[in-house]
């Protein structure tokens, strides 16, 4: 696939676009949802991570045909059976709170000696009308208090396998080198370089 080729990136955050467009293939690009001329909240009901991705990209295929790319992530914490999961950005309720979220998720492992915890991202891809999910992970363990100030979310609480400083801490760049985030992109990255060998 050495010809251009543009995607419509189904989020409304420029930060995450500019992440994944330099980290496409140079032959794509990403168009945003008001260059595609949709400026309706898409939807996410989905109850699931995977589903939620799916849905924003499948949306902007059936509304204007074009092919698309959407992402969503969250935080699993294996001893609260996965939550907050797709949950994770109103964890303490609406309107959504960063600081909140994360006060409220310490008090849930209250006491709670499994801190076992992952962040996940799942990107889907919808390319002709078919749709390929493109999942990154990564382990670690909530934090006993807040630590850093780098960062957002959850970031303060993480503390990746094989560190002992959490996200909040850690400079932004290992954060970069090692996230869900990276990990997703870098296997779509692997996909859409695929492509271009059968062409
Ligand atoms: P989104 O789907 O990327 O918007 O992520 C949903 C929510 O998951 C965010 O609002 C955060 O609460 C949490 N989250 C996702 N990725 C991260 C991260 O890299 N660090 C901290 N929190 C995150």
């Amino acid at each position: 696939m050495s010809s251009e080729f543009s995607l419509v990136f189904a989020s409304r955050n420029p930060n995450k676009l500019l992440e994944i467009s330099s980290a496409l293939p140079p032959n794509f690009f990403l168009k945003s949802l008001s260059d595609a001329g949709i400026i309706e909240e898409l939807p996410e009901t989905s109850g699931t991570i995977s589903g939620n991705a799916a849905q924003k990209a499948l949306y902007v295929w059936q509304a204007i045909g074009a092919n698309a790319l959407a992402d969503d992530s969250g935080l699993e914490v294996v001893a609260l059976g996965d939550r907050p999961g797709v949950d994770s950005a109103f964890f303490a309720g609406v309107p959504r709170n960063d600081a909140r979220n994360m006060m409220y998720l310490l008090d849930q492992m209250e006491g709670i000696l499994d801190r076992r915890a992952s962040f996940v991202t799942v990107i889907a891809l919808v390319l002709g009308g078919e749709l390929r999910l493109f999942e990154g992970r990564i382990h670690g363990r909530i934090a006993e208090r807040p630590l850093g100030s780098n960062g957002f979310g959850y970031d303060p609480v993480f503390i990746p396998e094989g560190y002992q400083d959490t996200f909040g801490q850690l400079p932004a760049a290992v954060k970069q080198s090692i996230s869900h985030r990276a990990r997703a992109v870098s296997v779509l990255r692997e996909y859409l370089d695929s492509l271009g060998a059968d062409h």
